[in-house]
């Protein structure tokens, strides 16, 4: 990857304004929130639209029609291990964005599997996406995290470092 400087809200308006034909095919609402708070990460955005189109492709794939997908951020601190001192982590400034769909949601027995490479629950899945958008965070020193429930929807965390200002 080539990291830089860069808005992570900026690349995520961009991003999800590349979507807006595939969710309006469906009647799928979409709600972006990320406007206030700090987003100056080190990144690679054309890498980083990557992840963030497979988790919302996949969001648009598990809703039915006309469910609800939300997008938002906050800052806030996450403990990362550190490959020198196991059991020592240390606290980052993050940002955390959040993909929420209101769609079929993931089998517990599933929310392990689902970020290794070819897992798929579709008859035409490649089992892909989330194996390359987790690549892709791990990349840019982060983590990407699942919450889901079943026939209520599913939320994906990803958060990665900030730019911290003098740092
Ligand atoms: P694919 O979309 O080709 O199946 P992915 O790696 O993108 O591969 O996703 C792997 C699996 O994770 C999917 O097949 C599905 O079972 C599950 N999954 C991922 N995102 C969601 C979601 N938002 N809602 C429900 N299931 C999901
Ligand atoms: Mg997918």
């Amino acid at each position: 990857p080539h990291l830089i400087p860069m808005n992570l809200h900026e690349t995520v308006e961009q991003t999800l304004k590349l979507m807006s034909e595939q969710l309006s095919q469906k009647n799928i609402a979409l709600k972006n929130t990320c406007r206030a708070g700090k987003a100056a990460i080190l990144g690679d955005a054309r890498l980083l639209s990557q992840a963030l189109v497979n988790l919302v492709l996949n969001a648009i794939e598990a809703i039915d029609d006309g469910g609800h997908i939300t997008v938002g951020s906050i800052n806030c601190m996450h403990l990362f291990a550190t490959g020198a001192k196991p059991g020592n982590p240390i606290a980052k400034n993050c940002i955390r964005l959040q993909v929420s769909d209101t769609g079929a949601g993931i089998a517990q027995e599933s929310l392990q599997k689902i970020f290794d490479p070819f897992f798929t629950s579709k008859s035409d899945g490649t089992g892909m996406g989330l194996s390359v958008s987790h690549g892709i965070i791990r990349e840019h020193h982060g983590v990407i995290e699942v919450e889901s429930e079943p026939e209520k929807g599913s939320t994906f965390y990803i958060y990665i470092p900030l730019l911290e200002e003098g740092g």
